[in-house]
């Protein structure tokens, strides 16, 4: 069964309404399909299958939990890492370090230290931070692999802040500067550990098309490297994430055959086993595969449009409030038990529980008419959203439930995350210290004032 179209996603939410995970106590959550994952992973290796080793390392800030890490390295997968806390996670997961992968602007030189230590592998950002793994790697042994992530600078998608090859993008070293390419060969003559090419060139909006010219040049960049080198120095090329999804309808398009076809047909000898290939996946992996349930808490008519004030809002959907022509999410309207809405559509603007006016998941959309107490459903937000949740308003953070049906067709929920407490707001927001302000120099005022 496909965890896909409305009336999936409402029997799901029926199952959740009769079992307390959504309705007028816990207000919002996130629901993840278990099924509908392990067949992504299977669809992603199956499409990258061949003569070269490849390890898809599913990209952790797409779905930060552990339990859901661990499900994609049950699937197969390993992780991509780009802060000391998604590492954290990664290893909680029980993810072996040789099966992560660690990328990110600004690593510290402790960071680095540590990723050396563990065996997990490094692709340095820029030429200053390979002289930095070049000095931490001169004092110890280590079995990462050391790689370094270039900018093939083929040009932005349609989302400029999803957008890391363009030509003036803060990812990696540039390839068509002045200059830029002698200097990054220079790189490579003089570390002859380093071992690995990267490449990311986008996340959602770049077209598949895009991401092959940027893997082709990473592909020429390691031909080139090895025939000055006279020896294989590059063995394996890391080929980044970003495979668009689609959040119009619950079509999988593009999908992970098409685009690794299109790759053999742009980089004919990416895959005939010479190199080693990594992949770093995230929203493709995981978005469509989930979904964010809601209650309606009102509704009412403020001029002339029907406004439904729900709990999805920008804690939960933070892109699609803050950038809503960038990250438009369809929105499905169910009967407060779960059954899809019947009534007349009417034009409504969706809003979220946050103090600020912006709060809107969808503006002047025709929906069955909404009532208080009703759901509405989110499709697609598997990735960054539910599990990628912003502290504004101190609104909870949502609960997250993975599902299955595959044992008897009957939906079976685990928890994934808990709804987070009133009290663990309390102590993030600095509970223990209530008294610091008040009290700073108060030993010393008091004092003065005794004397
Ligand atoms: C964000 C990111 C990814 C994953 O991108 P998706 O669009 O989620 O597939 C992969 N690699 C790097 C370096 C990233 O920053």
């Amino acid at each position: 069964m496909q965890a896909t179209g409305v009336e999936r996603r409402a029997e799901v939410v029926r199952a959740a309404v009769a079992a307390g995970l959504v309705g007028e106590r816990r207000v919002a959550a996130g629901f993840l399909d278990v099924d509908g994952v392990r067949r992504t992973v299977a669809s992603l290796r199956a499409a990258f299958g061949g003569d070269a080793p490849v390890l898809h390392a599913f990209a952790v800030k797409a779905c930060a939990l552990v339990p859901v890490l661990r499900l994609v390295a049950d699937a197969g997968m390993g992780c991509e890492v780009a802060s000391p806390g998604e590492l954290a996670l990664a290893l909680a997961a029980g993810v072996p370090a040789d099966r992560i992968v660690l990328d990110s602007p600004a690593k510290t030189g402790g960071e680095l230290s540590r990723a050396l230590e563990l065996g997990v592998a490094v692709n340095a950002d820029n030429l200053a931070e390979l002289d930095r793994i070049a000095a931490l790697r001169a004092a110890r042994t280590t079995s990462s692999v050391l790689g370094l992530r270039v900018n093939p600078q083929v040009g932005a998608g349609t989302i400029g802040a999803m957008s890391t090859a363009s030509a003036h993008s803060k990812f990696g070293a540039p390839l068509r500067d002045p200059g830029a390419r002698e200097r990054v060969l220079a790189a490579f003559d003089r570390h002859p550990w380093l071992t690995r090419l990267h490449v990311h060139v986008g996340s959602q909006g770049c077209p598949p098309d895009l991401m092959a010219a940027g893997v082709r040049a990473a592909w020429e960049l390691a031909e080139e490297v090895n025939a000055r080198a006279g020896r294989r120095q590059v063995t394996s090329i890391d080929l980044g994430g970003g495979l668009p999804v689609d959040f119009g309808s619950d079509e999988v398009s593009p999908d992970f055959a098409g685009y690794a076809r299109g790759l053999r047909a742009a980089v004919p000898g990416l895959f005939d086993g010479s190199y080693a290939l990594v992949t770093e996946f995230g929203r493709s992996v995981v978005a469509k595969n989930g979904f964010t349930a809601a209650r309606v808490e009102y509704a009412k008519e403020v001029g002339g449009r029907r406004v439904a004030l729900t709990h999805a809002g920008g804690h939960l959907a933070t892109r699609t409030v803050l950038m809503p022509d960038s990250w438009p999410l369809r929105v499905e309207v169910l009967r407060p038990d779960g059954t899809p809405s019947t009534a007349e559509p009417v034009v409504h603007d969706v809003a979220g529980p946050l103090c600020f006016a912006g709060d809107l998941v969808a503006r002047e959309r025709l929906l069955p008419r909404i009532e208080a107490a009703d759901l509405v459903v989110l499709p697609d937000t598997g990735g960054y959203y539910t599990s990628a949740p912003w502290a504004y308003n101190s609104v909870p953070r949502p609960a997250v439930h993975a599902f299955t049906t595959v044992v008897d067709g009957r939906v079976r929920f685990a928890e994934v995350r808990r709804e987070q407490t009133l009290a663990e707001i309390v102590a993030e927001a600095g509970g223990a210290h209530a008294d610091a302000l008040v009290g700073l120099g108060r030993d010393v005022r008091d004092g003065g004032a005794a004397r």
